[in-house]
This record gives structure tokens, sequence and C-alpha cells, in this order.
């Protein structure tokens, strides 16, 4: 057999089970541990959670709010938090039942509370029946505006602090170049997960949202769930390919391919900016160092512009 084929995990020499950056494979062990470490780790980097709080955990029964409830579950061993699920009923039929179906069997073996909450009985009308009727927009435009209205409204009803987002790494890059995209530069600074410290009292009728899977990729909270043995359902939302987030889905998944990393950069770029935008430009970072670079005197955020660097370089090799 070719040696060289055999993927080993980096920390343990065993049989990998899942490659996780072009120079790191991990076994099942080592990369639960990775996932598990990552989760708490943005947990505690954006102060997510308080002692005593308590989370309502939006899920679909899909792989990524699945993970999350698990997750919380195990937050809930390290610190004194109430977990608690939240299901959006749409009323999308074909699709929904099934996989309230499956929300249902995890939430028993978690033993976590399931509360659904339905566009039938918040607004008197499924979405089925509203995308009969004559309407200006696709089905996601009004299902994501009423969802997020239900969720608001669910997790105020059972007493939550919080809710719980099951975006990982692949949506939020998604969103930031959606929001690009569409020209909604103030719906993008409202979200993600450094939100919370900077919104001030006129969004407190909207509780505050965490996201704790916001720095993992799809492909491994995929793979947690399947090495974690979490019921998960694959059926996809019937007008899940009408979205434009699609498209920048599939953009996205060819730029990581290319480039490796571009997902987190995009990321990172967004907090970054967000920061910028909330902290003002004034006290950033980057303007407190915007200077002249000392040997051609132009901008430069350090002693010398990046040209002149590129260029010393060359010289230096002469
Ligand atoms: Fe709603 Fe669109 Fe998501 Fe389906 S894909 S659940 S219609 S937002
Ligand atoms: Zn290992």
């Amino acid at each position: 057999m070719d040696k060289e084929k055999i993927l080993v995990c980096s920390k343990c020499k065993n049989i990998a089970n899942i490659r996780i950056s072009p120079a790191t494979a991990l076994c099942k062990k080592h990369f639960e541990e990775h996932f598990e470490k990552k989760v708490s780790g943005t947990i505690r980097e954006f102060s997510m959670l308080r002692k005593g709080e308590k989370v309502a955990v939006a899920i679909s029964g899909g792989k990524d709010s699945a993970v999350l409830l698990h997750m919380m579950c195990k937050m809930k061993k390290l610190m004194p938090i109430k977990v608690s699920a939240l299901l959006v009923d749409e009323g999308i039929h074909g699709y929904r039942e099934k996989t309230i179906m499956t929300a249902k069997k995890e939430c028993k073996k978690l033993g976590v509370p399931l509360h659904i909450i339905s566009f039938e009985k918040e607004f008197g009308i499924p979405l089925d029946k509203m995308l009969e009727m004559k309407r200006k927009f696709g089905a996601c435009a009004y299902c994501g505006v009423l969802r997020r209205a239900c969720i608001n409204t669910g997790a105020k009803r059972i007493g939550a602090d919080k809710i719980a987002m099951g975006h990982n790494l692949d949506d939020a890059a998604q969103t930031v170049l959606l929001n690009i995209f569409r020209n909604e530069p103030k719906r993008l600074m409202r979200f993600g997960p450094a939100w919370l410290k900077y919104r001030g009292k006129n969004a407190e009728k909207f509780l505050p949202r965490i996201y704790p899977l916001i720095r993992c990729p799809e492909i491994e909270v995929a793979a947690y769930a399947l090495m974690r043995g979490i019921k998960i359902n694959f059926m996809q939302c019937p007008h899940a390919n009408e979205a434009m987030r699609q498209n920048v889905r599939k953009m996205l998944n060819g730029m990581e391919m290319k480039y490796p990393g571009t997902k987190a950069r995009a990321l990172e770029a967004f907090l970054q900016m967000q920061k910028n935008y909330f902290e003002g430009m004034e006290n950033s970072e980057n303007k407190k160092k915007f200077a002249e670079c000392k040997m051609c005197g132009e901008p430069s955020s350090s002693e010398l512009c990046t040209a002149c660097r590129m260029i010393s370089e060359f010289e230096m090799k002469k």
C-alpha cells in the first residue's frame, strides 16, 4: 500500500478521520477535542454566556442546530445555565413535519424541553398558503423575517435571556458577502457574535443572540455530528435553492478550495470592520498608528510603508 496516502493524526499518529487544514489531520478523539475546545473558546472570546442564564437554542432538525444543542448541554455541565430548544414551524408541507420528528427525538435524548412556535398560530397563516398568493418577493424573504420574529417571541415567552443560533463559519462568511452584495451595511453591522457588545439600549426589545459555532467550518460541524452519533435530518427546505445564499455558498466553496482559509479571513475582516465601525476609527488601532513612511513620506500604518518595505527587500538582495 502507498504509505503516502494514509492520513495520520497530527497529534497521535494514529489513522486520521478528518483533515482540518492542508497541514493538519486528526483522529476521532483529537478532532472531538479540537472541536469542543474551539466552541468553548468562542463562547469565552465573545462572553456569550453568564452564570444562571437561560438559553433558548434555535433548532431546525439540521446538523448545525443539533450540534449546537449538544454543545450547550455540554456547557450546562461546566457552568450553571438552563437550556431549552425552540423550533419554528413555518408550515412547509412535506419538509417541516419530518425535521420536527428528528428534533423531538434529539431533545428527548438530551432531556431538553422543546417549544414549537408556528407561523399558523402566530400570524394566522402558514408559509405554504402565503406563497400561493400574489407576492412581491421569494419564499425566503418572507420566511426569514417571520422566522426571526417567531424566534424572538418564542424565546421571550419561555423566559430566555439569550438565543443561541447555529450559524457555522460558512454561514457567517456567506452572510457577510450577501449583505455586501445586497448593499445592506446596517444589517451587516448588526450581525455576528460581537454585536452582543455593541448593541445599544434600543435593541433591548430583541433578545441577544449568541453564535457559539461561528468559528467552526460546516464540514467540521457535520463531522462532529457524525462522530458523536447526533441525530440529524438531511432534508433540505424545498425553497433553499431559490435563495441568493446558495450562489454565494458555491462561490465561497470554490474560493476556499483554491485559497484555503478564505471563509475564516472573510469573517475576521468583518469582525475588524464592525469593531472599527462601533468603536470609531478615531480610537481604532489603525488610526492611532496611521503616520508617514520614514522613507517616502506617504501615509503608512507602520514605520515603512508596504511599497518601501518591498523595495528594501530587493535592495538587500542586490
Ligand atoms: Fe425559510 Fe427559505 Fe430557510 Fe426554507 S430556505 S426555511 S423558506 S428561509
Ligand atoms: Zn490523534
